[in-house]
């Protein structure tokens, strides 16, 4: 297990919630940040605050040179074969709306997906299909919310033009096959995009091992501030594809005549970026690798099995998601509104999150409205679990 003192280096977890130590299992939504990473965007402001890019003063040079460190750490933390194919977005959403707003597809074509997606890499993909007359298809999952692997093969053709897929669910904590599943996709020439929103706090990421052609996630997930993210895509792919939105940056010459658009990463970074987010980013990464992936994965997947363990005592439980499951643990009382649930531990000082996580079409699935949601970080510890547990037990018996 990592130390109990990593807590000390989140300021925000020395806080009390109604009397009592903040026991913060809302991970999934947003993580906390670390001293490291606020003091990298307070130096940034205090000691590099410039516009970055065409600047020859000396903070212009220092923010741009900030900047593009920054991109070297993702590149070599998500192991891409260049810092081109790093584009900064503002998080997972605005990936995905960047790839499906540039993806050709028409009439015939097929936009595969699954029971698992977030709404992020659900809606986007449908305004897609809209727009162009492509159709969505949807893998569907077992009762332990594991995808149907006989049924995506049966679904795959030539007509799949996209593979969507979330590695790891945010509402079940599935893990997803991604590496076999984008293996199978390419073998019928589809575009793959890996949504690693759940994936980047918990487990290391090759994407040259991976084979995708895109995969995103976002800053706050993993440490650092929110309106922060990636984009990771094959070079080859963001150099054929179009430009999305058009601006300052993304060109090469601009006349009254028409526009040559810059290199990638530019040529997907229109306006002025989220530098100091960028640069707090690069800080967050350095922060977890500095713990060791490997540890953090071990640590949660200790107390993710403990709290399920300590849960599944409880009369009326239904634990969602498999086993194996990874970051999230959901769970229902028979008799019990995930709300109320949610509200009574919250006045004990547990932070969780209810309802449908943005999955509405996977609770739909299950005939459910909504779950009630623990979720884990590198600084929790057997005593959150705990307190999740005691407080749980407690409101459970209060309200049924
Ligand atoms: N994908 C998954 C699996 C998520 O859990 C989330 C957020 O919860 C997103 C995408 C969207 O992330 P953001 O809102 O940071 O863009």
């Amino acid at each position: 297990m990592l130390p109990a003192s990593l807590k000390s280096d989140f300021p925000i977890l020395g806080e009390t919630v109604n009397g009592r130590p903040l026991v913060y299992l809302d991970n999934a939504a947003t993580s906390q940040k670390p001293r490291a990473v606020l003091d990298a965007s307070r130096h940034y402001y205090e000691a590099l605050n410039s516009n970055i890019h065409r600047g020859t003063h000396f903070l212009a040079r220092a923010a741009t040179v900030a900047h593009e460190a920054a991109r070297e750490t993702i590149a070599s933390h998500i192991h891409a074969n260049s810092p081109d194919e790093v584009i900064f977005t503002s998080g997972a959403t605005d990936g995905v709306n960047l790839v499906s707003d540039i993806l050709p597809l028409s009439v015939g074509d097929e936009i595969l997906i699954s029971t698992l997606e977030h709404h992020s890499n659900i809606v986007p993909w449908q305004m897609l299909a809209e727009r162009s007359g492509a159709k969505m298809v949807m893998i569907p999952c077992d009762e332990n919310g594991v995808l149907d692997q006989s049924a995506f093969a049966n679904l795959l053709s030539d007509k799949t033009k996209v593979l969507a897929l979330t590695w790891v669910s945010n509402a079940f904590g599935t893990v997803n096959p991604v590496r076999e599943m984008t293996a199978a996709a390419k073998k019928h020439g589809a575009t793959v995009l890996i949504d690693a929103a759940q994936a980047i706090p918990h487990m290391a990421i090759d994407v040259r091992e991976l084979g995708a052609d895109f995969l995103v996630f976002s800053g706050h997930k993993v440490y650092a501030p929110t309106g922060i993210g990636v984009l990771w895509g094959r070079l080859d792919l963001l150099k054929s594809l179009p430009p999305w939105k058009g601006g300052g940056e993304m060109i090469k010459q601009v006349t009254f005549e028409g526009t040559t658009y810059n290199d990638p990463p530019f040529k997907y970074e229109a306006g002025t970026p989220n530098i100091e987010g960028a640069i707090a980013l690069a800080a967050a990464l350095d922060y977890v690798n500095a713990i060791g992936l490997d540890a953090i994965h071990d640590h949660e997947r200790k107390l993710i099995a403990a709290a399920a363990e300590a849960l599944s005592e409880i009369p009326g439980i239904r634990l969602y998601g498999p086993p194996d499951r990874i970051g999230a643990l959901s769970f229902a009382i028979e008799g019990v509104h995930h709300y109320d649930l949610g509200t009574l531990i919250d006045q004990m000082g547990v932070a969780v999150r209810t309802g449908h996580h943005c999955c509405q079409p996977l609770m739909a699935r299950f005939g459910i409205t909504g779950t009630t949601r623990a979720s884990f970080a590198l600084y929790n510890t057997m005593e959150d679990i705990e307190a999740l547990t005691t407080a749980v037990k407690k409101a459970a018996t209060m309200l049924s």
